[in-house]
């Protein structure tokens, strides 16, 4: 059996939905709980770990994560909270809010499916504290640390018209700024989107 190729498509910086703060979600809908299962689809189709609502296209308080759990986080040993989530994924968060942060930070390279080709270092808390609706309508709050609290802080951030590029360094700043023109030079042309069919 054949199956034709699916389309997929992301918004890229430049676009104003990657720059204003997100409306949050009435009530998680049929409608809400669709989006969700699609905006999965297309992250996996991006080989992404996070794609939050902006990205697709739509300005609400959505996020979905399928965040990898390394053998290093693994052995260095999850809270009972963190092991719920890593046996969550890919799973959907409605307004999604951190409430929380550690002052210990760290450093990491990001990347984004909105700024493709581009890395750089971004310091962020260790661990955040946050809290989320589910698609099921239940509420879930909790702490994490590692990639998984990267992640969400990275998610989250989009919900606020944020960039990982707009937390680099100056210098880091200045290392892919020539990238970044590059970026929003040929997004002007396909009208910042980003496509793939899988
Ligand atoms: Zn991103």
């Amino acid at each position: 059996m054949l199956r034709a190729k699916k389309r997929y498509e992301v918004r890229t910086a430049g676009d104003r939905v990657l720059s204003v703060s997100a409306s949050p979600v009435g009530a998680v809908t049929p409608e809400i709980r669709e989006m969700a299962e699609k905006m999965i689809s297309c992250m996996a189709a991006f080989d992404g770990i996070g794609l939050a609502a902006p990205q697709y296209g739509e300005s609400l308080r959505l996020i979905v994560i399928d965040v990898p759990l390394s053998e290093k986080e693994a052995a260095a040993g999850l809270t009972e909270f963190e092991e719920r989530m890593y046996g969550a994924m890919p799973m959907a968060l409605v307004n999604p809010e951190v409430t929380g942060f550690s002052d210990a930070v760290c450093e990491r390279e990001e990347g984004c499916l909105s700024v493709p080709q581009i890395w750089a270092p971004v310091v962020r808390p260790e661990r955040i504290a946050f809290r989320a609706q589910l698609l099921d309508g239940s509420f879930i709050e909790g702490e994490c640390g590692g990639l998984l609290a990267r992640c969400i802080q990275h998610e989250t951030d989009h919900l606020d018209g944020i960039l990982f590029t707009d937390r680099l360094s100056p210098d880091a700043a200045r290392r892919i700024s020539g990238q970044m023109q590059q970026l929003l030079e040929s997004g002007r042309h396909c009208n910042f989107r980003r496509v793939t069919r899988k």
